[in-house]
């Protein structure tokens, strides 16, 4: 099979993208290295199932000839992390609400079956955890930043299930609940490659505001795992579905498992919300996904222990570290050794 990951250059996309390839199939990536990188897919440009297009999906013409060498259109591409949306609201809006919709009027003229990506951020402020797909979504004031990206990716799921609705366009909707793993950078606001960062350079672990706000996290390959299985039956079609762990933890938890797990000297220390973000700035306290959806469609409930995750992401930063720099003495000897 062949297949369009928009955003292919992320951290999401290129592991999709390496299990596509690693099953047989063609790949196409179509990303303007905004949040992702070419480090990413470095590893992948000369595999020849492999095709890479380091532009805008506003690139209408690259984009339909995408769509057209494709069967299933997956769009991950969008502004993420909260800490880019904070700073960079138009920028969200625009890629997320105009990018899907340049996506959806491509895909249904050939009527390529769509993945969009969504997040766990839609469901808002909702208390009513685990947060079922059929569930109200309750978002802040529009004076506050955080919440464009919830609307603008509630816009994006509106969008495509209308094209579905009104086109008979074949859509899926997922809703990602913070997914992690190697490649995800901390750049963007990202908490656990933050962690990982600082325990390992021995640098204060920021938990921001009381660190009893709670999160599941899950590891990138069960993501990935579960959008192929989505694909893959028809009975997801139309449907908007959670994909994520249901292992829940505390920010403070977490940070105290990175520390033990990097052996870290670090403190944890508490930062305010407003220092971390802006003034105003509004949290989720607990978010948990339902994953009776996803295990009836799929027969796949991500299971990866939080210990596991975080010892990946962990080798992952010392892999990327710098080979550690010689004393004199030691390169005399290694040189007078060869
Ligand atoms: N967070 C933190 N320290 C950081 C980055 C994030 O304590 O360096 C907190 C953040 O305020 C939130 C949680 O960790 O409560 C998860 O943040 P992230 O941005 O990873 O995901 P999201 O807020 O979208 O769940």
């Amino acid at each position: 099979m062949r297949h369009l990951i928009t955003g292919g250059a992320g951290f999401i996309g290129s592991h999709l993208a390496e299990a596509l390839l690693a099953r047989g199939d063609e790949v196409f990536i179509l990303d303007d290295l905004s949040t992702g990188s070419v480090e990413n897919v470095r590893h992948l440009k000369a595999h020849p199932r492999f095709h890479y297009s380091f532009d805008t999906i506003t690139n209408k013409q690259l984009l339909a000839e995408l769509v057209d060498e494709s069967e299933v259109v997956f769009h991950l591409a969008a502004a993420v992390g909260v800490r880019l949306i904070v700073e960079s609201p138009v920028r969200t809006l625009e890629t997320n609400v105009y990018g899907t919709q340049l996506v959806l009027d491509a895909a249904s003229k050939k009527r390529k079956l769509v993945f969009t990506a969504s997040t766990s951020e839609v469901y808002g402020k909702s208390d009513k955890v685990p947060f079922r797909e059929d569930a109200d979504l309750v978002l802040g004031p529009t004076t506050k930043g955080r919440w464009s990206y919830a609307a603008s990716k509630a816009l994006d799921e509106f969008l495509t299930l209308s094209y579905w609705k009104e086109r008979k366009q074949p859509v899926i909707v997922a809703r990602l609940f913070n997914t992690v793993g190697p490649r995800q950078t901390g750049r963007y606001g990202m908490v656990l490659p933050n962690f990982v960062h600082q325990a390992i350079e021995g640098s204060p672990i920021t938990v921001y505001g009381t660190g009893l706000q709670s999160r599941c996290f899950c590891d990138v390959r069960d993501t990935i795992q579960a959008i192929l299985r989505l694909v893959a039956t028809d009975r997801s079609v139309g449907e908007v579905v959670n994909i994520g762990s249901n292992e829940e933890v505390t920010i403070d938890g977490l940070a105290s498992v990175v520390k033990q797990r990097t052996d870290s000297s670090s403190p944890i220390t508490h930062i305010p919300y407003d220092q971390a973000y802006e003034p105003g700035f509004e949290d989720m306290q607990r978010r948990v996904p339902c994953l009776e959806k996803l295990k009836c469609l799929t027969d796949f409930q991500p299971s990866t222990p939080l210990t596991e995750i975080v010892d990946r992401v962990v080798a992952y930063f010392h892999s990327r570290l710098p080979e550690p720099i010689p004393v004199s003495g030691a390169l005399s000897a290694a040189t007078a050794a060869e």
